[in-house]
């Protein structure tokens, strides 16, 4: 058992059918990207950028964001870093941007919203993933997204920033990967149209439980209405997935429900490229998935038999 969890540690997990499961690691602050290591990641599968806002009381300028997502990127070398532009609003609050007082705060101006309506706050993270995207292999991810529109200008914002960056001479990776979180029913039931327009997608359930039940993430009195497992949700992550396989590019889940192993065999049947999960459940889950994988190859890997 050691020792397959050394090999776990050190390897990609390779579906029945061929297709490498990549296990990365969630992350909300760059100390963590060691432990993503330790546990034996792929790479960095969701890093939570709004840390930067929320633990301090002002700004955190082009600077000083640049060089938090550097650390990652050097910290990870050649693995892949999925950054997420800031998602803040509903239950993540910042006192200092003084953002109006809301009735409904989750239905409100909140992630990809904001930084739509606040340009200069989005074009200074943009800016700053930029450069930092010369030191690795960064992707970029936008939260919340509900349609190909928004996701245009998103895109057409970080045209303006590699523009920007050009003009300065300032070098930044060429091919960075745009991608989006699949976590607003209307982003699930428009993955046909959104896939034409970006690189991958990544399925943020908490958040895509949360409105496609109708039930506060947050309210514990829920708890049993607020179900990660619901046949609506599974129907939208398998249309997601579907679609974003039609038009040739990867899907992942980051949001809680990539750890649930009673999940993972749903998730390897349809064809889930990716799980991301917390750096301490990384290696569980390797193995979770190694076995699944065994079973439906026809050997069980804890026996170390082999049949052929
Ligand atoms: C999600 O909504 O599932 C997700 C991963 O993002 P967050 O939990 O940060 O909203
Ligand atoms: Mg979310």
């Amino acid at each position: 058992h050691k020792q397959l969890l050394q090999r776990l540690l050190n390897s990609k997990i390779i579906t029945a059918d061929d297709r490498i499961m990549e296990v990365n690691a969630n992350i909300g602050h760059p100390a963590d990207a060691d432990s993503a290591l330790e546990n034996g990641a792929d790479g960095i599968g969701l890093f939570r950028s709004e840390f930067l806002f929320m633990e301090r009381d002002t700004l955190p300028d082009e600077e000083t964001q640049f060089e938090a997502y550097r650390q990652v990127l050097q910290k990870m070398g050649s693995k892949p870093v999925i950054v997420r532009t800031f998602d803040i609003g509903a239950d993540k609050q910042v006192p200092y941007l003084n953002l109006p007082k809301e009735e409904n705060p989750a239905l409100g101006c909140r992630a990809i919203r904001i930084c739509l309506d606040r340009r200069e706050l989005f074009k200074t993270q943009l800016r700053a993933l930029l450069r930092a995207s010369a030191f690795g292999s960064l992707k970029i991810m936008f939260p919340m997204i509900i349609s190909s529109e928004e996701l245009n200008t998103a895109k057409g914002i970080l045209e303006e920033a590699k523009a920007e960056l050009s003009a300065e001479s300032v070098a930044f990776s060429p091919d960075l990967k745009v991608g989006i979180m699949v976590e607003t029913p209307s982003a699930a039931i428009m993955s046909d149209e959104l896939a034409k327009h970006c690189d991958f997608f990544s399925v943020g359930t908490n958040d895509l439980t949360q409105y496609t039940l109708a039930a506060d993430r947050m309210n514990s009195k829920l708890a049993g209405v607020y179900n990660q497992r619901s046949p609506a949700v599974l129907r939208l992550i398998h249309m997601a997935a579907e679609n974003a396989h039609k038009a040739g590019i990867p899907i992942g889940i980051c949001g809680e429900s990539a750890a649930d192993r009673t999940l993972t065999d749903f998730y390897l049947k349809i064809g889930i490229d990716e799980l991301s999960v917390a750096p301490s459940s990384v290696l569980e889950l390797k193995e979770a998935l190694q076995q699944s994988i065994d079973v439906c190859k026809g050997k069980d890997s804890t026996k170390n038999v082999t049949v052929s």
